[in-house]
């Protein structure tokens, strides 16, 4: 009897245990000396850091050409006093904040580039507590949010068990490249990633599957007036387009907020010199995003066969492109990944944190961040997020400057909680 109690209690200890595990967050860590003066710390600085945002995405940083991004991230690195700080050639640039040892080693990652090209006029433009500019959410306020965590922690000197890494990366807006270069290449074994990389409203813990074509069609041309009949690159590339839009998709992934999932969407198409003429080549895109691999694996053989079709009944030539190619094979199932202490943290940080008034942050089963590769590489891995952002990768993105403070703590508050577990 009394070894069938002990058991008993031994089993729901262990059990209550292993759900505690999950959430790293004890609300108690915000009153230790050293974090409380961290996150006063940031509080006091509230105008400095919106200014600083501002400075920040007025730096112009298309991918490929964060440069002047990644010398600014250097210079604060350095005056961090972060160890080991590396560029690559990816235009990567990372540092690292020891640990006093034995936790967990934990990247931030926030991303340099945007999608916006060199030409576009990026002057922020401030109205009561929005600031709008193209770029001013994603990614600069993460990556202002980032810096402004690692200086938070010195300021209170805080010491953590495990290693941070700051890592800003590059030529996210275009595949994930620079995290994917980094993770695979720095010699890095991070135990968990963070991509700050969303609203501060969002948690996300899965990793969209996305696959993206560009499909050409050509022929030798011909001038207009020996058109007639003539096979075409442009007939092909409308037949092709149409027949995207008539693969049958599954049902919407229920519980994704405003996304639509599984999704096939044609972004780009172009081709031809001249109006009088049979073009010599025509070309678009195909961005297929999914949940699962399954999925994913079909409507890419309904995609690629459709674009070839096309080419096959209008006789004219075809080729076609690859990007973002990221295996899955090692990502961890979704239960998993979901009740992993990365996440659960995160979600009650976020939470802690949020803006009074608005609603409970639940966590999404996607992403298409630099997380992806960490979730791909089997890495416990979440995206978060520092601001509340509004119409990223357009003209008319905006966010709210305000809410960057208590991003920065959520931000704060789940490093000390991963790494001094
Ligand atoms: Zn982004």
């Amino acid at each position: 009897m009394r070894t069938r109690v002990a058991t008993a209690t031994l089993l729901l200890s262990l059990a209550a245990s292993l759900t505690a595990q999950t959430n790293w967050f004890q609300p108690d860590l915000l009153k230790q000396p050293a974090v409380a003066k961290a996150l006063q710390s940031v509080d006091d600085r509230a105008t400095g850091i919106v200014d600083e945002w501002i400075r920040l995405v007025e730096i112009p940083s298309p991918s490929g050409k964060e440069q002047a991004r990644v010398r600014y991230m250097r210079a604060e690195m350095e005056k961090l006093g972060l160890t080991d700080i590396r560029e690559d050639k990816m235009l990567n640039i990372s540092g690292v904040r020891k640990g006093t040892g034995g936790g967990p080693t934990v990247v931030f990652a926030a991303h340099t580039d945007t999608v916006f090209p060199e030409s576009t006029p990026i002057k922020v433009r401030r109205e009561g507590d929005n600031l709008t500019a193209p770029g001013v959410g994603d990614d600069t306020s993460n990556l202002m949010a980032t810096l402004e965590m690692f200086r938070a922690l010195n300021r209170g000197n805080v010491q953590t068990k495990g290693d941070l890494i700051f890592l800003a990366s590059s030529q996210e807006e275009v595949g994930l490249l620079g995290a994917k270069f980094w993770l695979e290449n720095s010699g890095y074994k991070p135990d968990m990633f963070v991509a700050v990389d969303l609203g501060s409203n969002q948690v996300w813990y899965g990793a969209l599957r996305i696959t993206q074509y560009k499909f050409f069609y050509t022929s030798p041309g011909a001038h207009t007036l020996e058109s007639r009949g003539a096979a075409s690159p442009s007939k092909a590339l409308a037949k092709a387009i149409s027949g995207m839009y008539e693969i049958p998709l599954p049902p919407v992934a229920p519980g994704l907020d405003t996304f639509k999932l599984p999704v096939i969407n044609v972004g780009m198409m172009g081709g031809g010199t001249v109006i009088n003429a049979i073009p010599r080549e025509t070309w678009f895109t195909v961005d297929l995003r999914s949940l699962d691999s399954t999925t994913q694996d079909k409507l890419a053989t309904a995609v690629v066969g459709t674009a070839k079709q096309a080419a096959e009944k209008e006789s004219v030539g075809f080729r076609m492109e690859t990007g973002m190619a990221i295996d899955y094979g090692k990502a961890r199932p979704q239960a998993e990944r979901l009740n992993l202490p990365v996440v659960q943290t995160a979600l009650a940080t976020a939470n802690y944190f949020r803006q009074p008034g608005t609603p409970e942050i639940t966590p999404s089963d996607v992403g298409s961040t630099d997380a992806n590769i960490a979730v791909a590489m089997g890495i416990p891995a979440v995206a978060v997020g520092t601001a509340l952002e509004h119409l990223p990768h357009r003209l008319e993105e905006f966010a709210e400057a305000s809410s960057i403070v208590p991003g920065i703590k959520s931000l704060l508050a789940l490093a000390v909680s991963l790494t001094t577990h």
